[in-house]
């Protein structure tokens, strides 16, 4: 992503490389996306295709919403795909609501998209806290409200959420009351897994079943949480122990 400012009028240009994993190789660029795209989008992969969800605006001449002089997001979704790669980027449809940098995954041919911007877009209610877009019926939908709870708040969703996988579910973390819950992909319900689970790491992946919390407490030195085995309802037991320099405890 190049900042480059001719006459005087800031612009963006985004393009992207690819990088071949078997050769270690950067190869040629994926051509320059639209000038609609914004800053802080988020890249999410679905089949053979690159999405790029959301955007965010600080007084940008270039905001396709003529919206000069206004700190904002963008519902904007962009698309490039692999299998047909001389068309360059497309637009996708829009989400139904703006989002900066989403919390994003993808499984089975959907993209959820999770989290908010700010600015004038604020969404104190949390109606479209998350969305999900049907990949083959190009549809963007309204996730299901989260479990009601006195101190959960929808916005406070958390960045990552993670994707389960093995149990088609994503597990997301409220920071309002430090909750875990899981969302069912196939059922399109909610699960509480922990009330009172506790802080939740930007740096978080789910790797053989295990999911790890990577935190930073001092200068040269992390810590690893990892939680096992995920739970597969309410009842069963979280266990979480610690990874330091390398060893495993509880
Ligand atoms: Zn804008």
């Amino acid at each position: 992503m190049d900042y480059f400012p001719p006459d005087g009028k800031p612009l963006f240009r985004v393009e992207w490389r690819t990088l071949n994993l078997e050769r270690a190789e950067t190869s040629e660029t994926l051509n320059t996306m639209p000038p609609e795209a914004r800053m802080f989008g988020t890249a999410v992969a679905c089949r053979n295709r690159i999405y790029v969800l959301g955007g965010y605006c600080r007084g940008d001449p270039g905001c396709a919403d003529k919206k000069f002089n206004d700190y904002h997001s963008h519902n904007c979704v962009f698309y490039f795909d692999s299998a047909r790669p001389d068309c360059g980027w497309k637009k996708g449809l829009p989400m139904l609501f703006p989002r900066k940098a989403p919390s994003a995954i993808a499984t089975e041919g959907k993209i959820y998209s999770f989290g908010f911007g700010c600015g004038s877009h604020g969404n104190p209610t949390g109606d479209y806290f998350a969305e999900v877009f049907n990949v083959e019926l190009n549809r963007w939908d309204k996730l299901p409200a989260p479990p009601v709870a006195s101190d959960l708040v929808p916005v406070s969703v958390s960045d990552p959420v993670l994707l389960d996988s093995s149990r088609s579910r994503i597990l997301v973390h409220f920071s309002s009351n430090d909750s875990l819950h899981a969302f069912h992909t196939h059922g399109g319900s909610w699960e509480c897994l922990d009330p009172e689970f506790g802080d939740w790491s930007e740096a978080s992946v789910i790797v053989d079943d295990v999911a790890y919390f990577l935190f930073d407490l001092d200068p040269g030195w992390a810590e690893t949480d990892f939680l096992l085995p995920l739970p597969t309802s309410a009842s069963g037991a979280l266990e979480l122990s610690s990874v330091k320099k390398g060893s495993r405890s509880k």
